[in-house]
């Protein structure tokens, strides 16, 4: 890993003006379907052609994949659209066959990154390809097994590396399908500022009234392009249904996402800024779950108060609360004018929301 500009290199020849766009349906499902999505993708940002022809599915029964006979139609689609191709492999056996069937992108799933055999055995077989390899992120939120991935097939001499952000699978239900979790790939965009990174907001959100929205906070945050499953009749694809756009919709997705301009006065000043400010938007985004979360607390402490009926206003326990702050504070560096404000702030606050448990009929 240490040569970093290698990586970024195979983005670079792409020569785009917009960010790096791999379009396609979930799974390719017949012939026709394949040259009807890549046909309608043709002259559009798209580079890519995407279609999952082995699928993991997380319960035997659903839809695995046309197996081998899509890379017939894959082929077909490449010559008659000048697309490049792109598709998941998870086995050895799946790298060979892509690698016959001259594919031009190979992924390697979510499920497959949390494998670190698979990821090796997978590394082991595209050796020194020239062929481009993205790597998703793993289906649990660690960042060191999709860290480990990305050093494994950097290790097998592919330099055309990049990686997949598809988000983290929760046992909590969440307006998500999987929860983004952003500060995981900002922090590996930091480690690797030049390893290209891509959303996938297709099953991120797992709904296609989220894919705008989702991607725009990609971009926001600077990631280099993504990956929007794409079907001629969404409703009845064979996987996925609900997360999928037509090649209409996703066209407009395009023309309503807004691409940051480049401003400042360098290169480097704007990706600098760039980056940092990523960083302060997560972190804020933090901060705010955390007050959100305190105030469930105080929410409780409500309760209680309110079952033993003691007042809400505890000024002992505040002045406490207050003198250990100013002094934690400090070892922070944050002045004590500003931990007073802050902390008389968050107490009014606290103290609104037992008042209206207390005085809850
Ligand atoms: C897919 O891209 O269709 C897929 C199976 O994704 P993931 O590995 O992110 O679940
Ligand atoms: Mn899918």
């Amino acid at each position: 890993m240490e040569n970093k500009k290698e990586m970024r290199n195979w983005l670079n020849e792409f020569n785009l003006t917009h960010p790096f766009v791999i379009a396609g349906p979930c799974s390719a499902e017949t012939e026709e379907q394949v040259l009807k999505i890549a046909h309608a993708l043709k002259d559009s940002d798209v580079s890519v052609f995407r279609a999952g022809i082995w699928k993991p599915r997380t319960r035997p029964g659903g839809f695995e994949g046309v197996g081998e006979i899509g890379l017939k139609w894959l082929k077909k689609a490449k010559a008659e659209t000048g697309l490049l191709m792109g598709t998941e492999v998870a086995t050895a056996a799946h790298c060979k066959l892509a690698l016959e069937a001259d594919i031009d992108v190979l992924w390697v799933g979510a499920r497959t990154t949390a494998n670190p055999f698979a990821v090796q055995e997978i590394a082991d077989t595209l050796k020194g390809t020239d062929k481009i390899v993205l790597i998703k992120n793993p289906v649990n939120p660690d960042m060191a097994l999709w860290l480990g991935g990305v050093e494994r097939l950097y290790a097998a001499g592919i330099k055309k590396l990049g990686v997949i952000h598809r988000g983290f699978s929760t046992y909590e239900k969440t307006k998500y399908r999987n929860i983004p979790e952003w500060q995981i790939p900002i922090e590996l965009q930091n480690k690797f500022p030049d390893l290209p990174l891509l959303i996938d907001p297709s099953h991120i959100t797992g709904n296609r009234d989220m894919i705008l929205e989702v991607t725009q906070q990609a971009l926001d945050l600077n990631y280099d392009g993504m990956i929007i499953e794409t079907h001629n009749d969404p409703d009845n694809a064979w996987s996925d249904a609900a997360q999928q756009v037509t090649p209409d919709a996703l066209k407009q997705i395009f023309k309503d996402l807004k691409i940051r301009k480049v401003s400042g006065d360098t290169p480097d000043f704007d990706n600098k800024m760039t980056k940092l400010r990523a960083n302060i938007d997560v972190l804020d985004a933090n901060l705010l779950d955390l007050l959100g979360k305190r105030m469930k607390v105080a929410d409780e402490i409500g309760q209680v108060k309110k079952e033993n009926n003691v007042a809400v206003l505890q000024n002992n326990r505040w002045n406490e609360i207050q003198a250990k702050m100013i002094a934690e504070g400090a070892k922070k560096g944050l002045t004590e004018e500003f931990i007073v404000r802050l902390f008389k702030d968050i107490h009014q606050e606290s103290i609104g929301h037992q008042e209206k448990i207390l005085n809850k009929l």
